[in-house]
């Protein structure tokens, strides 16, 4: 194997591996770099304790990435039709039906293992994509424009760009120096099926409580995916309830809506924090999914506006080789980030300010996000606006995902 790459990326995430297909289908060869062995990655018997959303626009990706077919092969990917959106107090609600959508639905929920398992599949089936797993970066130096990596194990490789996909923690981010801005919500999400007694009616369902809210993501074999987002304390006091009283607090928490809800399947919680590289790129570097932005997972647009980010780099890659620009230019990588970077602060803003009304015991924050979400509901040209956003149709769309 010559050692030197087109691109090299770190981690074979969500994000990492669609870019590795993205740039390979181009002609790229791409080098991933992922720490964790391949086959750990890989689906598991039953759905995995993180599931994403994915946005009509995400799905074009994936179609792009040659994945979709993979991912409805699993018989594991459920399309949602609607999404109900309700307070605590019950005055308060929002709704929104795939009908009149131009789409056959309104996103798709799958598991994050099942999916990158699926990426991952199809990227080892490319000849211009090498994966070295269970492998670390481990330094690196500038050579004449381009850049000379040591891998733990000790090889070297040369490329004129880095990707940084690895995630929230990127090791890439710090090797290019690039601060972030963020704090800790305070919060975890706790994560895991359960099996309400009534049909989830294949909608996305989600009522805001005191300490933040609570949603039921629907599977196909008529469970739900949980995700609970609370704070510290109550998380860690629900998780060490035993199953039955776990299941009468969760089904009151949905005011019975749904009959009984039983924990179908492992528990599991993660710490919520929202984070911001305070630029995306460096000559030679480039940041895309979590290792750039990690949002409050309420409304579950994390890895969408990841998709966005890998749409976005490669087609600005491309155009750069199509113009015998150097991958790692400056310049050309700027446009990647001012693509993005306006669109993620607008939705990570929307999110956070959604967080805090969502938890405030405000009296006036309550009845403000009361009366914004019925004057959304009755309002047809926001819920359009909002519709379209929840479905990554804004700003700046890269090609291989316009509708
Ligand atoms: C509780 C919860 C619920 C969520 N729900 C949703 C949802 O409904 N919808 C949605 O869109 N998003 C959701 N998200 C967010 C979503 O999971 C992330 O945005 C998404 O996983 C980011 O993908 P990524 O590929 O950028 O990073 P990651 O998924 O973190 O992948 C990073 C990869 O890089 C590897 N890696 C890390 N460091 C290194 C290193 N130093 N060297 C080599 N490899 C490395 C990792 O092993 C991993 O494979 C949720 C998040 C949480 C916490």
């Amino acid at each position: 194997m010559s050692n030197r790459f087109d691109v090299i990326i770190n981690g074979a995430g969500l994000v990492g591996s669609s870019i590795a297909i993205g740039l390979a289908k181009a002609g790229f060869k791409v080098l991933v770099i992922e720490f964790h062995p391949l086959e750990k990655l890989y689906p598991q018997d039953d759905y995995g304790l993180r599931v994403s959303a994915f946005t009509p626009s995400s799905k074009k990706w994936l179609e792009y990435v040659d994945a979709w077919d993979g991912l409805q092969h699993t018989g594991r990917i459920t399309p949602f039709l609607h999404m109900h959106v309700w307070d605590e107090g019950g005055m308060g609600e929002l709704t929104f039906d795939a009908a009149g959508t131009g789409s056959d639905a309104l996103g798709w929920i799958m598991d994050n293992e099942a999916t990158q398992g699926v990426l991952i599949d199809r990227a080892l089936k490319l000849d211009n994509i090498t994966i070295l797993d269970n492998t670390k970066l481990e330094s690196f130096e500038k050579v004449a424009g381009d850049v000379e990596v040591t891998l733990s194990n000790g090889d070297q490789y040369v490329t004129a760009l880095i990707i940084g996909a690895d995630g929230g923690r990127s090791m890439v981010r710090d090797w290019a120096n690039i601060p972030t801005t963020g704090w800790s919500y305070g919060q975890k999400t706790i994560v895991g099926q359960v099996r309400p007694e009534k049909s989830h009616d294949n909608t996305c369902w989600q009522r805001f409580l005191d300490n933040g809210p609570l949603a039921l993501l629907p599977l196909n074999d008529g469970r739900c995916s949980l995700a609970w987002h609370t704070t510290y304390e109550e998380a860690d006091e629900l998780l060490a309830l035993d199953p039955e009283a776990f299941s009468d607090r969760l089904s009151e928490g949905f005011q019975w809506k749904f009959g009984r809800i039983e924990i179908a399947g492992e528990l599991g919680a993660y710490p919520l924090r929202l984070n911001h590289a305070q630029t995306y790129v460096r000559e030679n570097f480039a940041l895309a999914g979590d290792a750039a932005h990690s949002i409050h997972p309420l409304a579950g647009l994390g890895v969408n506006i990841g998709y966005l980010d890998s749409a976005t780099l490669v087609e600005e890659l491309i155009n750069a080789k199509k113009a015998g620009i150097s991958l790692g230019d400056l310049t050309m990588l700027k446009r990647y980030e001012k693509r993005r970077k306006v669109h993620n602060m607008l939705i990570m803003g929307s999110m956070d300010l959604f967080k805090r009304s969502s938890t405030s015991q405000s009296k006036v924050v309550k009845g403000a996000r009361n009366l914004g979400l019925s004057a959304a509901n009755k309002l047809p040209f926001v819920k359009r606006k909002l519709a379209r956003m929840a479905m990554g149709y804004y700003g700046d769309i890269p090609s291989f995902v316009k509708p």
